[in-house]
């Protein structure tokens, strides 16, 4: 049976070269990076190139620091509570604004800190899940703290417009957190252009390994640390580092920096041979306007076929999708972006999510498209809500 990964956005394959380079540091190259002996300096000149080359693929400059982390999700995590303990526990600030459509690690730790008394603002989105930039400025006060928009959405592939969001965050006298996970390889970033304080990445979502990811601070702005013990990455970040994952991430990022202009041109067109091929389904609808969204994601909802029923005949077929966040799958709830756009119930039970990634091929997508066509065939001749819908119904599929 054919063999297709449409999920990208959950985690991603790793690079071949990413996953070589770091073999060898598993095994002769172990030494501790803080050592002083040969196997220590060796592992050292290795994580110096490594992280040379994180600075470059982001274009971060001398004075900048990137911590390396072990996920996203601790960056993300570390940001926050850190704005929370130098910013708002001191009284200084009380106020977060971020987005309603935000990966939950953003979320869930925003509702942390609103139980420890923090004022949260969450921005809605439109019927494209996008954000309103007038609705940021209405919603800064002096006691703005921070703002955390993310990059590029997970589920609907929106970029949001950061740089001119940061902007009015620091005409407000606020920092700026961007979660970066999902535009971190796939799109340009440049962190002096845009001007974020922090940034959140994780290496898995640009095919390196998983459990390592990082965090990039602007003019190495005091943020109190997560992790207190050892004098690791300067402090910042206490924990021997894993120096083959390190590698490996440096490596994936400088491939997928390598291959952006092809994930702008390869992915871009086979994922919109596949969305046009969605959209010539009578109702089909696809979230957002492509101009605006990651060239791998697509987001559609295809009315009168469950979103799980779709993944279970779709995984039959050998094809890897998803109905939103992998995270928030084993809930088996509404997809929140959905709701978060405005998406009636029944829509948002519908949600389909395809993301595609440099390593798929032409003949992967032509498979998928029919097989996709053939599952929402057969879940619609056997949705009781498709047919006695008629303006859904008469379409045949
Ligand atoms: N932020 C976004 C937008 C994501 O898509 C994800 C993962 O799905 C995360 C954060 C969390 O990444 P990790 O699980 O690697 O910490």
């Amino acid at each position: 049976m054919k063999k297709v990964y449409l999920d990208n956005n959950a985690t991603t394959m790793m690079d071949p070269e990413a996953y070589e380079e770091m073999l060898p540091f598993f095994k002769e190259k172990y030494g501790n990076p803080n050592s002083l002996h040969d196997y220590g300096t060796q592992t050292h000149k290795a994580l110096r190139n490594a992280v040379d080359t994180l600075y470059r693929c982001i274009n971060a400059g001398d004075m900048d620091d990137i911590i390396v982390t072990s996920c996203a999700t601790e960056s993300i995590n570390w940001t926050l509570k850190g704005v929370y303990f130098d910013k708002i526990y001191t009284g200084e600030k009380d106020h977060i604004i971020t987005t309603s459509v935000e990966h939950p690690a953003v979320s869930a730790t925003c509702a942390f800190l609103e139980s420890l008394d923090t004022k949260v603002t969450r921005l809605g989105v439109d019927g494209d899940g996008q954000i309103d930039l007038n609705e940021l400025k209405n919603a800064m006060t002096d006691k703005t703290a921070l703002v955390s928009i993310m990059w590029a959405n997970n589920e609907t592939g929106t970029i949001f417009p950061i740089k001119e969001a940061v902007q009015i965050a620091h005409e407000g006298g606020a920092l700026f957190h961007t979660d970066a996970t999902q535009a971190v390889g796939k799109l340009k970033v440049d962190v002096k252009d845009v001007g974020v304080d922090f940034m959140s990445f994780s290496a898995h979502k640009f095919h390196g390994p998983k459990g390592i990811g990082g965090l990039y601070i602007k003019d190495s702005i005091k943020l109190t640390s997560l992790l207190h013990g050892g004098e690791h990455m300067g402090g910042r970040r206490s924990g021997t580092l894993n120096v083959p994952y390190i590698v490996a991430m440096a490596k994936a990022l400088d491939n997928a920096t390598k291959f952006i202009e092809m994930e702008n041109v390869h992915v871009r067109r086979l994922r919109d041979k596949l969305e046009d091929a969605l959209l010539s389904i009578p109702d089909v609808a696809v979230i957002g306007d492509r101009k605006y969204r990651t060239p791998n994601t697509i987001l559609a909802s295809i009315k009168g076929v469950e979103g799980e029923a779709m993944l279970w005949d779709l995984n039959k077929a050998g094809i890897a999708a998803s109905t939103g966040s992998a995270c928030a799958s084993e809930a088996l709830e509404n997809n929140p972006i959905m709701e978060a756009i405005g998406a009636d119930v029944e829509l948002a039970h519908t949600a389909l999510r395809l993301s595609l990634s440099r390593f798929n091929t032409e003949e992967e997508i032509d498979y998928a498209i029919d097989e996709i066509k053939k599952a929402i065939t057969r879940l619609r001749s056997i949705s009781s809500t498709f047919a006695y819908t008629p303006s859904w119904h008469k379409s045949g599929l």
